[in-house]
């Protein structure tokens, strides 16, 4: 049996590593991973690639940047170019970028298989061009990976067959706890010289709080603020470099005298920086999982998340009222050491591909083998 496992953005990289390993241990599969090139350059892709072991893609792509629009026309003409002459029996799509839901329209008019890893999750918010895309691929995938029970909820709601909902966990917990040694062996706080404990990480990239001239005001606001309080370290998104250049703010970040702003950081630098941060405060959906696991008390500057259970159980804190006093006030309970404390959710324990490739193997693979 022939499975595609497409990867487009960076949150994608982290998550596939796991689940092709496991595809890749069974000797009936044919596991193939295919690159649609949506984030491209070393630092937002090359490096997860060597990191995390992914091979190299069997097809890349290559789309060129643009707008979603564009992204989302150029990954769908080549990859049907693909399914025509390579055509999988079974193509998985996980998270919520452009690729994903290009991909999978392109399988519903091929009449192929989607099986969409992190289905079900849902902010609510539909100006998100994420929640699009996940309520869009969720009505096209045949069966539907959820790593939290909001998800389940959310699915059954919109008439999924609960036979098609599998309750499997969190890849990214899983390249988490795969990755753990090394992480610690790459002791990237000591390359930047930090201290554990000694500041308060950053990461931003939300076109709902970047992509206005306000928007990053208020951050570089926030950022003066908590800069008094610790020091700052400031991973930057692409995205977000390129706005703050485009609205020319790039002084109001510089005179910050706090901050450290870095590069994009490859992964097992990343997760060292936030096993030792005092807190994160971040727009990435994924960082508010990761800082769960590990226990590292997140504000998350967003009204809603998609993933309530890094509220509800988690270390998680949404910002409703997103104002700078709230942030700051929180920040300043945090690091006095009154945060709820979390704890990790139901099967996020790194056996999600385990569990998903269990799912595969029992509804495709093995009555695939008796159809032969
Ligand atoms: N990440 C990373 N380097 C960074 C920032 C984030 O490796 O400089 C990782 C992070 O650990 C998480 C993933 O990238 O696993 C989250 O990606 P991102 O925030 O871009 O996407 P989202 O999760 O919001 O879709």
């Amino acid at each position: 049996m022939k499975i595609f496992t497409i990867v487009g953005a960076r949150p994608n990289f982290i998550k596939v590593a796991p689940l092709h390993r496991e595809l890749a241990k069974q000797a009936d599969i044919t596991s193939k991973i295919v690159h649609t090139g949506q984030h491209f350059d070393y630092l937002m892709s090359g490096i997860f690639f060597e990191q995390l072991g992914l091979p190299k893609p069997d097809y890349f792509l290559g789309v060129s940047e643009g707008s979603p629009t564009e992204q989302t026309a150029e990954i769908m003409l080549a990859f049907e170019k693909v399914v025509k002459t390579d055509r999988p029996d079974l193509v998985i799509v996980v998270g919520d970028v452009t690729s994903t839901l290009a991909c999978a329209l392109v399988c519903a008019k091929e009449r192929i298989k989607v099986a969409h890893i992190e289905a079900g999750l849902r902010s609510g918010d539909r100006s998100m061009p994420e929640e699009i895309n996940r309520i869009l691929t969720d009505a096209i995938a045949d069966e539907f990976f959820v790593t939290e029970k909001s998800a389940v909820e959310n699915l059954l709601r919109e008439n999924v067959p609960a036979s098609r909902i599998h309750f499997v966990g969190n890849l990214m917990i899983d390249s988490l706890v795969q990755c753990s040694a090394k992480i610690d062996q790459v002791g990237n706080i000591e390359k930047l010289g930090l201290l554990p404990q000694s500041y308060i990480l950053m990461t931003m990239h939300r076109p709902a709080n970047v992509d206005q001239v306000d928007g990053l005001f208020k951050i570089v606001s926030i950022i003066r603020d908590l800069s008094k309080l610790k020091q700052v370290v400031f991973p930057m998104h692409p995205r977000t470099r390129k706005k703050i250049a485009a609205f020319d703010l790039e002084k109001d970040f510089k005179t910050v005298k706090n901050l450290k702003v870095l590069d994009p950081q490859g992964y097992l630098e990343f997760i060292g920086l936030l096993k030792n941060a005092s807190m994160v405060i971040t727009d990435s959906g994924g960082i508010q999982e990761e800082a769960t696991y590990l226990g590292i008390p997140c504000i998350t500057l967003r009204e809603n998340t998609e993933r309530p259970v890094t509220v509800e159980v988690g270390t998680n804190y949404l910002m409703p009222d997103f104002n700078i006093d709230s942030v700051k006030n929180l920040a300043v309970n945090i690091l006095s050491g009154t945060f709820k404390k979390g704890a990790i959710p139901e099967f996020w324990d790194g056996k999600a591909a385990e569990r998903i490739v269990a799912v595969l193997r029992e509804k495709y693979i093995n009555s695939y083998v008796c159809a032969k």
